[in-house]
């Protein structure tokens, strides 16, 4: 009998194909976990298994009576939303997971200030307050500049920088004013009437993707995020690895996301961490119990040659008990640009993407926008247009590449039209 995974997840696209092929490759079955299955084409002929993630006990009731039908051995959470649930099924079902208490805590930014304060690392001073609470009183007694965001959203929406009591009245109502928003509402992930306020931490930026196995945190690769994030909003664009650090200072990033790993408690799952760097060392914004999201983890291969492997395929192996301590990152430099969205507006039409993917080292560009589309930048909403991707000998120049790639595409974004009552 083939060995079966459960993939929870809310979306359908790139990164569940992926999955699937390295599903093939690896000979095992798939079972996929989603309120999409109305989107699903049923691509691996074995029936999704329908459910709400805001309805988490009758969900893990549905997942555990069909796996007694279909027994299943190793389970993945991706995306944030499914992470929970996805603990909470592991338990339930006695396979390798997190701990539901921290499976929440990675998905909830004041637990995990919270508990990171309490183990001692280095934290933002942080407070939280109700979205009714009148801020006024306290705007004008923080130390600034500070970061406002919602503690219980992803992406980096809602996530405001601060700079005076005036900026942070403005922010705070931005922010409250998202959260009551009805598609936020209706994914009711809790939290919704809670901002949390903390200090702004300069530094260097870092992304780090990894597993955490048993408790212990295995690193695929570390990111460089070159450009600046100072605000007032925080759209990732480039990533890069291997970022131009010294082993001490990867050491102390990998050694914090270790801490972090064991301070929220997690065990058994891909993680996804964001660090910031500055004299004062190194600062653990956030752990996420999932693998970096969709089209972007094409940036990451393991092997060489014939033998090259997917992250999706490294991590199933890992779902399913398999030691990939020793799995590395190909030897080549590589990077992904996430283009950002560069105002609210309609997409209209795209050019240059022939020209793009003629830039020395540009592997392959996918923009993902529709025609047509509705673009929101952040704060309010947070995707991405398409991604750059670029594979070369050195650092610099997969960085230089997408920036090149980046520079020869057009998006023709008209305004939107708003027809609001009033
Ligand atoms: P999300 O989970 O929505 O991505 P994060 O808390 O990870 O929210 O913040 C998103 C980004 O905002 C971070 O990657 C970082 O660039 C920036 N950011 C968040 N908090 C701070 C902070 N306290 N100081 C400086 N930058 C921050």
């Amino acid at each position: 009998m083939s060995k079966r995974v459960l993939i929870l997840s809310t979306t359908t696209g790139y990164q569940l194909r992926s999955f699937g092929d390295a599903a093939q490759a690896l000979g095992i079955e798939l079972v996929f976990v989603t309120d999409r299955c109305h989107a699903l084409e049923d691509p691996w002929r074995d029936g999704a298994i329908a459910i709400r993630f805001h309805e988490e006990d009758a969900a893990v009731e549905t997942v555990v009576a069909e796996a007694a039908r279909r027994p299943v051995h190793g389970i993945l959470a991706v995306g944030d939303r499914p992470v929970v649930l996805g603990a909470r099924i592991a338990e339930a079902l006695g396979l390798p997971g997190n701990p539901p208490h921290a499976a929440r805590a990675s998905t909830n930014k004041r637990l995990t200030r919270e508990r990171l304060a309490r183990a001692g690392l280095h934290v933002p001073e942080f407070l939280i307050s109700s979205t009714r609470a009148d801020v006024v009183p306290l705007a004008v007694r923080l130390p600034y500049p500070v970061v406002v965001k919602p503690i219980a959203l992803s992406g980096s929406r809602g996530v405001i920088r601060a700079d005076t009591p005036t900026q942070l009245v403005a922010a705070f109502q931005r922010v409250s004013t998202l959260l009551s928003r009805f598609d936020i509402r209706a994914q009711r992930s809790g939290g919704e009437g809670e901002i949390l306020v903390e200090s702004f931490i300069p530094g260097h930026e870092y992304a780090i993707e990894g597993v955490v196995t048993d408790g212990r945190f295995t690193a695929f690769a570390v990111f460089d995020k070159p450009d600046p994030l100072d605000g007032p909003f925080f759209e990732e664009s480039i990533y890069v690895t291997p970022p131009a650090i010294s082993a001490e200072t990867e050491w102390a990033i990998l050694h914090a996301v270790q801490s972090a790993v064991s301070a929220l408690g997690l065990r058994n799952s891909p993680v996804h961490a964001e660090c910031r760097v500055n004299s004062e060392g190194v600062y653990v914004l956030e752990v996420a119990a999932r693998p970096i999201g969709g089209l972007c983890s094409k940036v990451l291969r393991f092997g060489t040659g014939a033998a090259v492997r997917s992250l999706e395929y490294v991590l199933l192996q890992h779902a399913l008990g398999h030691d990939v301590s020793r799995e590395s990152r190909e030897t080549e430099a590589a990077a992904v640009m996430m283009i950002p969205i560069p105002a609210r507006g309609v997409l209209r039409g795209v050019s240059g993407e022939g020209e793009a993917r003629l830039v020395p080292f540009v592997e392959d560009v996918q923009i993902t926008a529709r025609q047509d589309q509705l673009l929101e930048p952040l704060p309010e909403a947070g995707s991405y247009l398409g991604f750059i991707f670029a594979r070369g000998p050195l650092p610099a120049q997969v960085e230089a590449a997408v920036r090149e790639a980046h520079q020869r595409l057009v998006f023709t974004v008209v305004p939107a039209i708003d027809v609001r009552a009033g």
